[in-house]
């Protein structure tokens, strides 16, 4: 292999953080290798709603102008249901939009602006390289090695793409729960446009919300042994809707449902040399609050100032850099997240929280206030100048 790497950055994994991070570094004229080991559109376990950080991060990018061509569609209400109560919340933005559309009109800007698209290939990062990282790449039968100054590793959960060199350790929470998910065609009756339906139950909940083309995206979470016990996704969500009150879906017990691994999970450090982990590679937490875009947008774009000056020279700082950027602007939000889905856990508790909600709508407040990221929006980092 020669001695100057051959891309600036590899980025791999092409879900919003490694798209987005593509699109910008592209912009800044740099050599970008994206890739991705799945054929796009595909469909993927998620809520599809993306709240006022994923949508202030895309306009930030340039890329606001995509919702409407795509038809996402206006969140303006979000319905939850617990131990049979219901209470309904004014939604102070969102869109919901199927990963498929979103995830395929990423790609197109990314490539659009320069970026080099790798599909249906896997990337597993090597070793060193003189000035850059080594990534393998198994494109099919044909394997190769390349190069860069840099690699993003956008991977999602699962599959961390990080060889053995990489001294990066995938911690997951003991207690995390499994994230599953189907479409139910439009036919499907009730679960009107425009809101997100969340039923909650003691071991899981399930979020209902109508896409673009007017399907039923369903995206929940289940304790791994309740999953194990009711004998699948199916039965789980069934068992949330009664417990919730919500009307049964019976089209939801002959769909295709695809499930993730556990969900609560931190990279440590979120960074090596020339090595940098955003989005879910990086951590994720649960769902509820249904932020991840968000926080995978977010990352991609505050990660592009490090990329850049690591094109000159690498050192540890840049390392140490991100985790703490990494941390400031995602993981406080993640606590939240994360201390929402305790109170869940518990049903005297969260079926109190219903009650005070109902009684005294301005305590909602600052929930709806995580739903839109209105508390983060002013530390969404400016694109490349
Ligand atoms: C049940 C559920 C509901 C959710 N609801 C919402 C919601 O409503 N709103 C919201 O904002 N977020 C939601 N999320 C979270 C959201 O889906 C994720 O946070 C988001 O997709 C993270 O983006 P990412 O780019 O980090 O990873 P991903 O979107 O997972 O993309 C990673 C990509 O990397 C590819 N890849 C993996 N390994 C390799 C490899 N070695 N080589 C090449 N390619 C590779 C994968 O094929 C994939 O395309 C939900 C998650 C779950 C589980």
């Amino acid at each position: 292999m020669s001695s100057a790497p051959e891309w600036d950055v590899i980025v791999i994994g092409a879900g919003p953080a490694g798209v987005l991070a593509a699109h910008q570094l592209a912009r800044c004229q740099l050599r970008v290798l994206l890739v991705e080991k799945r054929a796009f559109p595909r469909w993927k376990v998620c809520g599809s709603c993306l709240n006022g950080v994923a949508l202030k991060a895309l306009e930030t990018a340039g890329l606001g102008h995509l919702l409407d061509a795509l038809g996402a569609v206006p969140l303006e209400r979000i319905r939850l249901g617990l131990q049979g109560r219901q209470l309904e919340l004014a939604l102070p933005a969102g869109r919901s939009l199927s990963r498929g559309r979103l995830d395929l009109a990423l790609c197109e800007a990314a490539v659009a602006a320069g970026a080099v698209l790798r599909s249906l290939c896997e990337a597993t990062v090597a070793g060193s390289h003189p000035g850059g990282r080594e990534v393998q790449l198994r494109c099919g039968a044909d394997v190769q090695l390349t190069s860069a100054r840099v690699v993003l590793v956008a991977s999602g959960l699962g599959n961390s793409g990080l060889g053995p060199e990489i001294p990066i350790q995938t911690r997951i929470s003991p207690r995390a729960r499994i994230g599953a998910g189907c479409e139910l065609d439009a036919g499907v009756r009730g679960y009107g446009r425009g809101t997100i339906h969340m039923a909650i139950g003691r071991h899981g909940y399930v979020g209902l919300v109508r896409n673009e083309a007017g399907a039923l995206n369903l995206a929940a979470a289940f304790d791994r042994p309740h999953l194990i016990a009711a004998g699948g996704p199916a039965s789980s969500a069934a068992a949330v809707l009664a417990e919730a009150g919500f009307d049964p879906l019976p089209a939801a017990a002959t769909a295709t449902w695809r499930a993730t691994p556990a969900l609560t999970r931190r990279s440590i450090p979120p960074a090596a040399e020339r090595v940098l982990l955003l989005g879910d590679a990086a951590g994720y937490v649960e769902p509820f609050t249904g932020e991840g875009m968000g926080w995978a947008l977010v990352g991609a774009l505050a990660v592009v100032p490090l990329v850049l000056q690591g094109q000159k020279e690498w050192n540890q700082g840049l390392e140490r850099e991100w985790a703490r950027s990494h941390a400031c602007l995602i993981g406080t939000r993640q606590r939240f997240c994360h201390g929402l889905a305790f109170a869940l856990r518990r049903p005297g508790l969260s079926r109190a929280l219903l009650v005070a909600a109902g009684c005294w709508p301005s305590l909602t407040a600052p929930l709806l206030q995580h739903l839109d990221g209105a508390s983060h929006q002013r530390s969404t980092p400016e694109p490349c100048p």
